[in-house]
C-alpha cells in the first residue's frame, strides 16, 4: 500500500515528487510514456528562476528528480493503463500489474499534437518546437513558421512577431477556428504572412541536423513548392493523458481535468497538477507550483485521515 503515487515526472510530477518525499511520504513516481516530460524535448531553458544563465531543459528536469530522489522519491518507469478510483484505497493498473494507493497526484501531462511528418521528431529541439514561448527567443531575425488555425497558433505566431524577421502561418483550411479577437489580431500585424489551404509535407534538413526549409503543397492548386524556413513551431493542440480516468474524474470535452478548487479533482485523494489540468499556462514554473499545491494536499488528506 502506497501514501502517494505520482503519475508523470515532468515538472509537476517532479515537483510533487519533491515536496511528498520531504514529508516523508515515500511517493512512487510512474514515469509515464514521455519521461521527464516536455522539458525533456526542448534545449535550452532561460525563464525558469533561478538559472541566471538558462540551463538545458533534460537537466533541469533531471535534477528535479535527483532531488527527489534525496529524500526517498522512488521512480519507475510505467504508464497506468486501468484505474480504479470508485473506493479508497485506489486501484491502478501500470502495465497490467495493479497496485494501491491511498492517494493519487496526476501528473500526467498534455502531449503536443504534432504533424506526424517523417523528420519532425528527429529536429525536435534543432529547429521544431512545439511552445512559442519557450524557443521563440532563439528565432532573433530568423524566418518562422506556425502551423495551425486555432488560438494557439494564433497567439504564437503574434508572440513569435516579436523575435523574427517574419512569420508565416500555414493552415490547411481558409477558415479559422481561432476566435476573432485573436485572428483580427493576428490579421492586423503587420509581420505575419499567410498560406491557407496549405499543407507541410516535409521538413528538411535533417542531414544538418536543424531545420533549413519546408516543403509545402497547396490543397486546392496541388503546387508543391520549397520554401526556407529557420523556426517550426507546431500549434495544432495538445492532448491531455487522460485515458485511464474517463468517467471516474471530472474532465471538459477536450479531455482536461476539471478542477474542484486548489489541486482537487471531484474525487477526494486524487489530486491534479500541471498540464493535465492547466491548458493557459502550460511553463515549467508553472507545472512545477501545481506539483507542489498537490503534494501540500495529499499530505494534509493523508494526516486528516490518521496516516
Ligand atoms: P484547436 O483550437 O483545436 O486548433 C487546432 C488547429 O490545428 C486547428 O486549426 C486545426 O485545423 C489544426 N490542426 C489539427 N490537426 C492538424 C493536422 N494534423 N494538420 C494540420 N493542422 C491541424 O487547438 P488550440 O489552438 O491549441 O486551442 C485549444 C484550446 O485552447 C481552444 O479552446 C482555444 O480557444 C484555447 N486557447 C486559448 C487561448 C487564449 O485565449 N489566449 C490561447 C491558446 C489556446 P482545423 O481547424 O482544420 O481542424
Amino acid at each position: 500500500m502506497h501514501n502517494v503515487v505520482i503519475l508523470g515526472s515532468g515538472c509537476a510530477g517532479n515537483t510533487a515528487a519533491i515536496y511528498t518525499a520531504r514529508a516523508g511520504l515515500n511517493p512512487l513516481v510512474f514515469e509515464g510514456h514521455e519521461p521527464g516530460g516536455q522539458l525533456s524535448i526542448t534545449t535550452e531553458v532561460e525563464n525558469f528562476p533561478g538559472f541566471p544563465e538558462g540551463i538545458m531543459g533534460p537537466e533541469l528536469v533531471a535534477n528535479m528528480k535527483k532531488q527527489a530522489e534525496r529524500f526517498g522519491g522512488q521512480f519507475k518507469y510505467g504508464t497506468v493503463v486501468e484505474a480504479d478510483l470508485s473506493k479508497r484505497p485506489f486501484r491502478l493498473s501500470v502495465d497490467g500489474e495493479w497496485l494501491e494507493t491511498r492517494t493519487l497526484i496526476v501528473a500526467s501531462g498534455a502531449s503536443a499534437r504534432w504533424l506526424n511528418l517523417p523528420n519532425e521528431q528527429k529536429l525536435i529541439g534543432h529547429g521544431v518546437s512545439s511552445c512559442a514561448t519557450c524557443d521563440g527567443f532563439f528565432y532573433r531575425d530568423k524566418q518562422i513558421m506556425v502551423i495551425g488555425g486555432g488560438d494557439s497558433a494564433m497567439e504564437e505566431a503574434n508572440f513569435l512577431t516579436r523575435f523574427g524577421r517574419d512569420v508565416t502561418i500555414v493552415h490547411r483550411r481558409d477558415t479559422f477556428r481561432a476566435s476573432k479577437i485573436m485572428l483580427d489580431r493576428a490579421q492586423n500585424n503587420p509581420k505575419i504572412k499567410w498560406l491557407t489551404n496549405t499543407v507541410v509535407e516535409d521538413l528538411h534538413d535533417v542531414e544538418q541536423g536543424v531545420v533549413t526549409g519546408v516543403t509545402l503543397k497547396n490543397l486546392q492548386t496541388g503546387d508543391v513548392w520549397r520554401q526556407d524556413v529557420d523556426g517550426f513551431f507546431v500549434a495544432i493542440g495538445h492532448i491531455p493523458n487522460t485515458k485511464p480516468f474517463v468517467g471516474q474524474l471530472d474532465l471538459d470535452e477536450d479531455g482536461y481535468i476539471i478542477s474542484h478548487g486548489g489541486a482537487r479533482t471531484n474525487i477526494r485523494g486524487v489530486f491534479h497538477a500541471g498540464d493535465v489540468q492547466d491548458r493557459i499556462y502550460r511553463q515549467a514554473i508553472t507545472a512545477s507550483g501545481a506539483g507542489c499545491m498537490a503534494a501540500m494536499e495529499a499530505e494534509r488528506f493523508l494526516e486528516a485521515e490518521g496516516h
